[in-house]
């Protein structure tokens, strides 16, 4: 990993947020990635850092000993995996439906805080690929905020890899619109997370909160499994 790959999308992350006037989070997507580049970035400041699988997430974060750091669990979740992430996460953003809703909810240890969720909407309608409709979105979300041991933050979405950039600002302005419709029922509801790699800049111009970020920070991956 190049330090300077690091400092060099940090710096367009915020100079696109300034110029709509926000601030915005990096999410230091670590999949396949070595111990020694997650924790080089965390003593560079970074604080967040996503994983696909539950597995690979709670292994990560017991090898990378850095207490304050904070897991977020990114990939599509089965039912049978929401104990787990329950107990190792700190963040889900992929909850798409009401089993993993109630599943969340029962595993989370009382001894910790509330799990923080976001809501992953398959905002192009893929079949095949995580996410909820759109229109089951607000309903999803009011389910969450019935839970005590879970506390909603808002949305996910990971829009069709498009070739046409049009296509993809379509979909990430879809999700800002959903996204305002959906906050003004829940207190803590301020996080929009889109935009990756090779479309950071346009997914903050079109209003995320949150880019999830792999490739352009760390390099190609390696082929390095946890
Ligand atoms: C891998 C991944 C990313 C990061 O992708 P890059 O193209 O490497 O930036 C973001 N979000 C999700 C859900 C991913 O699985």
């Amino acid at each position: 990993m190049e330090i300077s790959a690091f400092h060099a999308i940090r710096r367009r992350v915020d100079s696109a947020a300034l110029a709509v006037g926000t601030t915005v989070r990096l999410l230091a997507v670590c999949k396949h990635q070595t111990d020694a580049a997650v924790s080089l970035l965390a003593a560079l400041g970074q604080h967040a850092f996503g994983e696909n699988y539950v597995q690979a997430l709670a292994v990560r974060r017991e090898r990378v000993d850095a207490p304050i750091l904070e897991w977020h669990l990114i990939g599509g979740l089965q039912s049978n995996k929401c104990r787990a992430a329950a107990l190792h996460a700190d963040w889900v953003q992929s909850v798409d439906r009401t089993a993993v809703v109630r599943e969340l909810a029962r595993h989370r240890p009382e001894s910790l805080p509330p799990l923080t969720v976001l809501v992953q909407v398959n905002i192009d309608s893929e079949s095949g690929k995580s996410g909820c409709t759109p229109a089951i979105a607000a309903a999803l979300c009011a389910s969450i905020a019935a839970q005590p041991q879970l506390r909603l933050r808002g949305l996910m979405a990971i829009p069709h890899a498009a070739t046409e950039l049009e296509d993809r600002r379509r979909s990430f302005a879809a999700m800002r619109a959903l996204f305002e419709r959906v906050r003004p029922d829940h207190a803590d509801f301020d996080t929009l997370s889109m935009g990756m790699s090779d479309d950071f800049e346009l997914a903050i111009a079109e209003g995320a909160t949150m880019v999830r970020i792999g490739t352009a920070v760390f390099g190609a991956r390696a082929s390095f499994s946890p």
